[in-house]
């Protein structure tokens, strides 16, 4: 049964659609079971043309039989879909997303323009599931009708978190020291120029630090009915670019508050699971946290994929000198740092209701003729 009942599907619209995260929103919705793709916008570049003749089509499936024709339209919020993902660039993202809130589209973001908002849920929903009580408050604070924003945190951020909300719940974290190695799909396409990525390493990724050293504290911090708190985490972050196509790896040191045995720790993170009705959106795992016992494990291109990209895979858990344990975690920063994050979230949206038919509520409206 879909979420909308009576075998119907959500609509959804895809801004960003040509992109290499909004392509894997694309692949994603072909085989939803609640959401279909009935609309995709990107720039004047793309505007006018069908998606297929638009894209540059990065996965190894085809192009989805039901994307393949659509037309590509522009920003404009009258796409005909009941809501939209968001995949645009950050240099248009923050007010087109706004645009199409207040045209009354729930807005389910990749970009990094709303994250930090007072009042929009920075969401990872096996992490802060109830972050999303902040929507009504979002509405009425800039007057939405049935429109709003949620958003999914950085790529490097997603995976981070994952891993690390298992040991927030069992022993608190007070600091953390986090290297990355991030993959070269994290900076869209055509990305970084193959001359500064292959055979190398670029130790500064615009912006990307400053964004894994303050959205955790949102992720992890609390909604009190009226603003997030911050869960006041010391978070110090060095973020590198290495010649991988997809997968973000961390290493990462933390000093948790109470004290535990590394057994301790490997427990809390095998046994971490989510909640029966969280499981059973269609993009969520039971146990999102995976633990490889191997001492050369996790690697990018052999973990990326497992659960579907959803999974944060963590290995090397061993005792820190200066800290109290360190880890070695991989995402893949495109499903699980990306679309598979939106889509999740659109997954929660839907299951709490905050999701409606746009058709049904245009057709309640429209004057009947005699
Ligand atoms: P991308 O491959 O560069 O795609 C950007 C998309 O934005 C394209 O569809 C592009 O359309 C559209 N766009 C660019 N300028 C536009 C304009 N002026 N008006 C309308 N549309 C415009 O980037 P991406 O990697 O998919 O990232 C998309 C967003 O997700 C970014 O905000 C990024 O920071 C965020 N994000 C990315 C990742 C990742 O791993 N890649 C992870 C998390 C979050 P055209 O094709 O028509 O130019």
């Amino acid at each position: 049964m879909s979420a909308l009942g009576h075998g119907k599907k959500y609509r959804a619209g895809v801004l960003g659609a040509t992109g290499m995260v909004g392509q894997r929103i694309v692949n994603m919705l072909a085989s939803h079971p609640w959401f279909e793709l009935t609309a995709v916008a990107a720039s004047e570049r793309s505007m006018g043309k069908t998606y297929e003749q638009a894209t540059r089509w990065h996965l190894e499936a085809p192009i989805p039989e039901a994307a393949r024709g659509l037309v590509v339209k522009d920003l404009d919020p009258t796409l005909d879909c009941d809501f939209v993902f968001s995949a645009l660039d950050s240099s248009v993202a923050g007010e087109a997303e706004s645009a199409f809130a207040r045209a009354g589209y729930p807005v389910v973001s990749n970009s990094k323009n709303h994250r930090m908002d007072p009042d929009v849920p920075l969401l990872i929903p096996e992490v802060n599931a109830s972050h999303i009580n902040s929507i009504p408050v979002q509405q009425k604070n800039n007057k939405y009708d049935s429109g709003f924003i949620v958003t999914n945190p950085n790529c490097s951020t997603a995976g981070l978190v994952l891993v690390l909300k298992p040991l927030a719940d069992a022993f608190g974290l007070e600091k953390l020291f986090v290297v990355t190695m991030q993959a070269v799909s994290g900076a869209g396409y055509p990305g970084v120029p193959s001359m500064d990525a292959l055979g190398n390493v670029v130790p500064f990724i615009s912006g990307e630090e400053e964004k894994m050293e303050s959205e955790p504290q949102k992720l992890l911090g609390k909604w009190d009915g009226n603003r997030f708190i911050d869960a006041g985490l010391g978070i110090s972050a060095h973020c590198n670019r290495v010649p991988v196509i997809n997968g973000h790896t961390e290493c990462v040191s933390v000093r948790l508050k109470k004290t535990a045995t590394i057994e301790e720790v490997k427990d809390a993170l095998r046994h971490f699971e989510v909640p029966d009705e969280l499981a059973a959106l269609p993009t969520a795992l039971k146990n999102p946290v995976v633990v490889r016992d191997e001492d050369d494990r996790p690697q990018p291109r052999k973990d990326s994929d497992i659960g579907n990209g959803m999974a944060g895979v963590v290995g090397r858990v061993r005792e820190c000198p200066l800290f109290d344990v360190k880890i070695t975690l991989l995402s893949h920063n495109l499903v699980r740092g990306a679309a598979g994050a939106a889509v999740l979230n659109a997954e929660l949206l839907a299951a709490k209701g905050f999701l409606k038919s746009r058709k049904d509520a245009a057709a309640a409206v429209e004057p009947v003729t005699r």
